[in-house]
């Protein structure tokens, strides 16, 4: 199993608060924001450093640089991610992979797709809510279709069913998680989980 679930107190900390039915939604945001710095520190423990050599204040000393790194937000719950890896990546690229459940059939249908090259790069795929793991395998799929081939997902809330199918889809692929919750409810949510993660972002209960 790729499923990695960061065992830290300042992230059960901002999982609370994400959690919590009563956080507003400004609230929500902050603590979003602050749990994905967490996420983004553990996911991105493997990635390739360049070596330079630099001059210090009284030496001349090794250096490291970061390889190319690109970020993949799956429309709209990854966008609660997005600000924290802006931070702390700075020349990170972005790409948007926007997909919704077809009523009919209940398979992922894509609505917006826009990457940027990802030959040779390290790729975070921001997946807040990994449920039943349909719009992530799909979101891993473009990327690869991209040149991907070093994926790590992000994801605030892993449940069974979608780390299951993310292993049968992708079993390349690294899973990087807050937390990993019991089970999904008749209707797909993440139990105990904390709601629609996008409409607790947006407001838009
Ligand atoms: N998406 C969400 O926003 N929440 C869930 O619990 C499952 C999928």
């Amino acid at each position: 199993m790729n499923l990695t679930v960061i065992d830290h107190p300042l992230a059960r900390h901002y999982l609370t608060v994400l959690r919590d039915a009563s956080t507003p939604p400004e609230d929500f945001r902050n603590a979003a924001r602050r749990l994905t710095y967490a996420l983004v520190m553990e996911a991105t423990r493997r990635v390739p450093l360049r070596k330079t050599e630099i001059q210090t204040p009284m030496e001349r000393t090794t250096g490291y640089e970061l390889g190319d790194i690109v970020a993949v937000a799956v429309l709209r719950a990854g966008l609660g991610m997005l600000d924290a890896v802006l931070e702390l990546l700075p020349e990170v690229k972005v790409g948007f992979a926007g997909v919704q459940r077809d009523e009919e059939t209940a398979l992922p249908m894509e609505y917006y797709a826009k990457m940027p090259s990802l030959t040779d790069a390290s790729v975070l795929i921001l997946e807040p809510m990994l449920a039943t793991g349909g719009s992530l395998s799909w979101a891993v799929t473009k990327a690869k279709d991209s040149g991907a081939q070093d994926i790590t997902c992000l994801c605030v809330v892993s449940a069974p069913d979608g780390v299951t199918r993310m292993y049968q889809d992708h079993p390349d692929v690294r899973i990087v998680a807050a937390s990993h919750d019991r089970e999904l409810s008749d209707s797909y949510y993440i139990v105990p989980g904390l709601g629609d993660m996008g409409d607790r972002l947006f407001g838009t209960l």
